[in-house]
């Protein structure tokens, strides 16, 4: 199992160390990263803020019979992936690339670095683009085009990973977020050998 993952420390240019970079901290993003945190995965999210969810009043949401604020949930969300142990960075990611080892990204002038990468970008595919991801018209009402995936969520490029609305899942937070959690279930699944399962019961 990885080690936790350590604070931003350096300055300008300097490296950090990732399992999984999550691109994108949405519904989808943010929950995948509580999975891939609670696995035990050093875990990056990088969100660039435009979520859908902050615009979004959601009736449809299991939970909360009077509804909910869809930036009250990304609020909460962001909370409860740093307070599992996910590191989480505002701004937009630059310079995505392959590196020998896995991939490297740029936010703010500083650089980070990831085995894997997830993309939860939502509508926005200039990420899955700059690294030659392979996409498919998209089918959803305002989603001209998503990234080609399989069943469990990888892309055409190895180690890279998709879910939410970037992998062409209908547009409802619910199901972005259950997408992310799906997709880091395969992805931990993938490094561990075996099927993950994450369950947990109340202290008695
Ligand atoms: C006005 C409105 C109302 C809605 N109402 C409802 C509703 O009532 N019920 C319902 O179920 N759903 C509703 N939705 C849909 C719901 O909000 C989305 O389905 C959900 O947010 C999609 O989750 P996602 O994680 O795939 O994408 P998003 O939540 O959009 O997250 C994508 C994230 O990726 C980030 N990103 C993209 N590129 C980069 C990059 N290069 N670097 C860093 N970050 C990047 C973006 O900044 C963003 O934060 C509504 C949407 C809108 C717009």
């Amino acid at each position: 199992m990885s080690e936790r993952p350590t604070q931003p420390t350096g300055g300008e240019g300097e490296q950090e160390g990732y399992d999984v970079i999550v691109l994108g901290g949405g519904a989808a993003g943010l929950s995948a990263s509580l999975f891939l945190a609670r696995a035990g995965r050093r875990t990056l999210v990088v969100d660039g803020g435009q979520s859908d969810l902050k615009r979004a009043m959601l009736f449809n949401y299991l939970g909360f019979p009077e509804g909910v604020r869809g930036a009250d949930l990304h609020g909460a969300g962001k909370r409860q992936a740093a307070a599992l142990g996910a590191t989480v960075v505002e701004g937009q990611a630059e310079a995505l690339a392959r590196t020998a080892d896995g991939f490297e990204v740029r936010v703010d002038g500083r650089r980070y670095r990831g085995a894997r990468l997830l993309l939860t970008t939502g509508k926005a595919l200039e990420a899955a683009r700059a690294l030659g991801a392979a996409t498919v018209p998209g089918r959803e009402p305002r989603i001209p085009e998503a990234i080609r995936v399989d069943a469990d969520g990888r892309t055409s490029l190895p180690g890279v990973w998709a879910a939410g609305i970037a992998a062409g899942v209908t547009s409802h937070a619910i199901v972005a977020a259950g997408d992310g959690a799906r997709v880091a279930i395969n992805l931990i699944s993938e490094l561990e050998g075996k099927r993950h399962v994450d369950h947990a019961v109340p202290r008695a």
